[in-house]
């Protein structure tokens, strides 16, 4: 959609700090954190919900979110991964994937803990 913002960053017409793509999805660090390394992971064509996603995208959809969820894990030594299904803020369907906010570490490191995550990818 032509004023989506989330399809702008999939199409990376605007900056995010992306921690993984593939050909249908794309992880990126949320801008405004519940913890360090909050990752919103989409699909890249346009989704108004994660429920209307063709049925052959679901399974693919969770795979991208537990292999970010995996990383997490090992990046900030967290047993505890929280994901939530979101939409009432931007409408292109996301997923929420982020370490407990007990976490240590600086949620705003958004460099930092974008390489974190990718290391443990
Ligand atoms: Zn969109």
């Amino acid at each position: 959609m032509e004023n989506c913002i989330f399809c702008k960053i999939a199409r990376q017409e605007i900056p995010a700090n992306i921690v993984y793509e593939d050909k249908d999805f794309m992880a990126f660090l949320d801008i405004n954190p519940r913890a360090p390394g909050h990752v919103q992971v989409i699909p890249k064509s346009h989704s108004r919900w994660v429920w209307d996603l063709p049925e052959d995208l679901a399974g693919e959809y969770f795979k991208v979110v537990r292999k970010i969820a995996l990383a997490q894990k090992k990046a900030f030594g967290q047993e505890v991964i929280h994901g939530r299904i979101e939409g009432k803020d931007v409408m292109h369907a996301h997923f929420w994937v982020y370490p407990d906010p007990a976490t240590i570490g600086e949620k705003t490191d958004f460099e930092g803990n974008s390489q974190k995550i990718k290391n443990n990818l």
